[in-house]
């Protein structure tokens, strides 16, 4: 309260009447995110609930208001929230500071490719050629940049260090030594986070390193912590597809030959896929992850630490043995 002190450049009516910065986040990871770097006396407005579909979630109008209303607007970017990229680029073209998180980490084709090999080798000159990706705007089929950055937290570290500076920039009042400092208080502890999951996965052996996931969502956790990604039950990087009954035979038999003991599907997406899978005779477990949304409280995945640590112990203990 009163810390502000913005009355002189509060009339482009961007900030609120205290003069506290607006900030609007999309997804509910990043949400929790930033309000641990902005602490308890800015609000921050989150658009998608605990265990929405990210890929599918659309927003009110009154969200989309907030987000074109905003003085930033924080989100995860590279197709991820496909249902809102109208709304943001609404809200861009409105002069909203847009903070995109991929934009901070240098980010990864998909880990699986689909069920389709021919796609492996696809990407080897898009590290050369920077409009490799650009020209598919809209059509997100073609895209082959693999937007679920958040599932390695040493990734995460990195976009909080950028975020932290953007947000310094470009919210209102709020570049302070006390917000520097929380800032990196956060980002040490998603770097202690980092070195605890990689400890709780220590009791996997290398040859049982092998994700089958609903979607093609763990490529980040998997590059950093050496997990292959043998298969998704989607054969893409968005729960908007669905797959053949071919594909789901096709898995079925890389996951009887590879001797997968589990699967794992996405809280915020039906896990009839996975268990349609499970079914065809596939002798596995299927266990459900927190993917790519936070759940309610108690569901030991209220926030991004937790949510990464409840998803590594599940990880280990599924494929342990
Ligand atoms: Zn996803």
């Amino acid at each position: 309260m009163g810390s502000w002190g913005l009355a002189a450049c509060g009339d482009d009516g961007a900030s609120t009447s205290d003069g506290t910065p607006r900030i609007v986040v999309s997804t509910n990871i990043l949400g929790d995110v930033v309000r641990n770097l902005v602490g308890q006396h800015v609000d921050v407005e989150v658009i998608m609930p605990p265990n929405a579909d990210p890929h599918d979630f659309a927003p009110s109008a009154q969200q989309a208001q907030a987000m074109r209303e905003a003085d930033v607007l924080v989100v995860n970017g590279s197709g991820f929230e496909k249902s809102l990229s109208d709304t943001i680029d609404a809200a861009e073209d409105d002069g909203v500071a847009v903070v995109t998180a991929t934009d901070a980490v240098e980010l990864l084709s998909f880990a699986a490719g689909g069920h389709d090999d021919e796609h492996a080798g696809k990407d080897e000159h898009a590290s050369e050629d920077e409009h490799a990706s650009e020209d598919e705007h809209e059509d997100h089929e073609g895209e082959d940049l693999d937007p679920h950055v958040f599932t390695d937290p040493a990734r995460m570290a990195t976009i909080v260090a950028a975020l932290t500076e953007q947000l310094a920039d470009e919210a209102p009042g709020l570049d302070s030594p006390t917000f520097h400092a929380a800032a990196d208080r956060y980002r040490q502890e998603l770097e202690t986070l980092d070195a605890e999951v990689e400890a709780l996965l220590a009791s996997i052996p290398p040859e049982r390193r092998v994700l089958v996931t609903n979607h093609d969502v763990f490529g980040y956790f998997a590059e950093r912590y050496g997990f292959e990604v043998l298969g998704t039950v989607v054969p893409a990087g968005s729960t908007l597809a669905e797959p053949s009954a071919a594909d789901l035979d096709d898995l079925a038999a890389a996951i009887a030959r590879a001797g997968v003991p589990a699967i794992f599907a996405d809280t915020s997406a039906p896990s009839r896929l996975a268990d349609a899978l499970a079914a065809e005779g596939a002798a596995v477990e299927v266990v459900e992850l927190f993917t790519e949304s936070l759940g309610p409280p108690g569901s030991g995945a209220a926030t991004y630490v937790e949510m990464v640590r409840t998803n590594a112990e599940r990880i280990a203990s599924a494929l342990s043995g």
